[in-house]
């Protein structure tokens, strides 16, 4: 059966590439809301030109937004699914359970990216993206920390939760999971 999946975690645990390696082996619908956000941008578009110093400044684009990307992607989708980068606070985990609701859709599992906060600077400053510069790392932790590690624990408390350690090399990260995925 097509599953629907999620990955939570902070910036910086390989969320994206692990999404894209495993929707690429499922053929899955990998949808990752900063890669879609950063697509208008670069595409100079209204909503680009919207969230763009929002982005840059390593804050989160409005709830209404977000949801308008999610809800437009999955709803021509009757397949499997991997959220990426969405939900990231409890507003937007109430919005993604009525979406499904009316889609009539489940989420089977959440994976949470567990990795420590030193790896994580290292990494993002490694990758060098236009919002990958200290003070913006610095902010983007912040929020994950104040808004986006609740949804841990409410993920738990509803036994979606699986969990992989993310300090470990990219292939043993996806063997690991894909394993989980049974
Ligand atoms: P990372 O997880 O490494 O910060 P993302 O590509 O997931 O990278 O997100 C990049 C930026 O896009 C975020 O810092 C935020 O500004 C915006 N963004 C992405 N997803 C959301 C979301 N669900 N809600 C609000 N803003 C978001």
């Amino acid at each position: 059966m097509k599953k629907h999946l999620l990955f939570l975690g902070p910036p910086g645990a390989g969320k994206g590439t692990q999404a894209a390696l495993l929707s690429e082996a499922n053929s899955y619908l990998h949808l990752s809301t900063g890669e879609l956000l950063r697509k208008e941008i670069d595409l100079g578009t209204s909503l680009g030109k919207q969230v763009k110093d929002t982005i840059n400044k390593g804050e989160l684009v409005s709830d209404q937004l977000v949801l308008e990307i999610v809800k437009k992607n999955l709803d021509k989708e009757n397949n499997g699914w991997i959220l990426d980068g969405y939900p990231r606070n409890l507003s937007q985990v109430k919005s993604l359970n009525s979406v499904l609701i009316n889609l009539n859709q489940t989420l089977e599992i959440v994976f949470y990216l567990d990795i420590p906060e030193e790896v994580l600077i290292k990494r993002l400053l490694m990758r060098g993206r236009k919002d990958d510069n200290e003070d913006t790392i610095k902010t983007r932790l912040k929020i994950y920390k104040e808004t986006t590690e609740p949804l841990i624990e409410y993920y738990e408390s509803i036994s979606l939760l699986k969990y992989i350690n993310a300090d470990r090399d990219l292939k043993t990260i996806s063997t690991d999971i894909k394993q989980k995925m049974a």
